[in-house]
């Protein structure tokens, strides 16, 4: 199935606050930060910023570069419930909702056409509905992935509505400057220009070793693929919401799926026998591998058709996620995680209505566990 992962950014978020509580402040340049001698700016109206004001810059500076500028402490508590509002609208449109920062995320929208249209009339829902709700404006990007989403919706700020056309990504972001790759900072942009390389489509063209001998492998790799409009990583919802998982570093790096199975396996029944004693199921598991080369961390997740505390429940998930990684590079820690956690008193009402078997599994199960108690983890469980 396509994937559509939607990025939406709020436009001058703490300051456009402050003009929609403060209406004697619209329409003139706000500046959000400390207004001591050593304060900095947090964030411009769009009505400062044509004066070169800008976040993160000393309050000094931005009084210089801009004097008539209404300068305003933050309410951070105020911006916190903003937010809050702006993450319930978004997990309105989607369980996958993956939070940047109190003002921007990602939504994965995937197979919602049915229901919101194109990725361009979702945009154009999800802007709408955040405004209607906060009274404020948002930029929205719409692509295939997470990399191309985050890009687009910076190319249209404010309120603007950016789609990167589906099937022609190469292309799209091709004339655009390498800083606009994720991971690409000043010093490695100047790297890449010694290599005459400016734009994305210049690093697409590049073979990877060439890059490799300027940015080393890691990154080489990583840029390579994101200029040719490839990103793997998913929209992970809930980052600060409770989950219960278990990873292990390796002795050694392993390879392939006889491998690398048997120690996912582990990870599983750990998460499974750590939810059981804690009454828990979890609707969704979450399986992560860290590569060797570069430190690259992946994750790939799935949710459950019945939520589940047992050890071949989530194995079963865990394994065909598992299919979905590259097995062939060196990985040097395994993980799963439960996700999405409910009380087993609430999964076995939904048991009422069928999944019998599972049901004895668990009791199976939690016998395993209560001998496990007693005798220590070395007891092998099914297989
Ligand atoms: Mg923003």
């Amino acid at each position: 199935m396509q994937r559509v992962v939607l990025h939406l950014d709020m436009d001058a978020f703490y300051a456009s606050i402050e003009q929609r509580d403060h209406p004697e402040l619209r329409g003139k340049p706000v500046i959000v930060g400390g207004a001591a001698r050593r304060g900095v700016v947090m964030t411009a109206s769009y009505e400062a910023r044509p004066f070169g004001v800008h976040s993160a810059m000393p309050m000094a500076r931005a009084r210089q570069l801009c004097p008539q500028a209404l300068v305003v402490p933050p309410r951070m508590a105020v911006y916190a419930e903003v937010s809050r509002q702006l993450m319930e609208v978004l997990g309105s449109y989607s369980p996958l909702v993956e939070p940047l920062s109190l003002d921007e995320a990602f939504v994965d929208m995937t197979g919602a056409e049915g229901l919101f249209g194109a990725p361009e009339a979702m945009a154009r829902a999800l802007q709408a509905s955040v405004r209607e709700r906060t009274g404020l404006g948002a930029s929205v990007g719409a692509a295939k992935n997470k990399f191309l989403a985050k890009l687009a919706s910076d190319l249209d700020k404010p309120n603007g509505i950016t789609v990167v056309p589906f099937g022609a990504e190469v292309a799209f972001i091709a004339p655009l400057p390498i800083r606009r790759l994720w991971g690409v900072g000043p010093k490695a942009a100047e790297l890449l220009g010694g290599l005459g390389l400016g734009t994305i489509g210049d690093v697409a063209r590049c073979s990877e070793a060439a890059l490799a001998a300027k940015v080393g492998s890691g990154l080489a790799a990583h840029i390579h693929a994101l200029a040719h409009a490839e990103d793997p990583r998913e929209v992970v919802p809930d980052r600060d919401a409770r989950s219960v998982g278990s990873e292990t570093t390796l002795d050694e790096d392993l390879r392939g799926e006889a491998a690398v199975w048997p120690v996912l396996r582990q990870m599983c029944d750990r998460v499974a026998r750590a939810l059981r004693k804690e009454e828990l199921c979890a609707g969704g598991l979450r399986v992560k591998l860290r590569y060797s080369r570069g430190f690259r961390l992946m994750t790939r997740q799935c949710l459950l058709e019945v939520p589940s505390d047992d050890s071949a429940g989530l194995g079963n998930a865990a394994r065909e996620l598992l299919e979905r990684f590259d097995l062939e590079e060196p990985i040097r820690l395994v993980g799963a995680a439960g996700f999405r956690l409910q009380t087993s008193a609430a999964t076995r009402q939904l048991d009422l209505f069928g999944e019998k078997p599972r049901e004895k599994r668990s009791e199976l199960e939690h016998a395993v566990d209560a001998i496990r108690e007693r005798f220590g983890d070395k007891i092998g469980f099914g297989s």
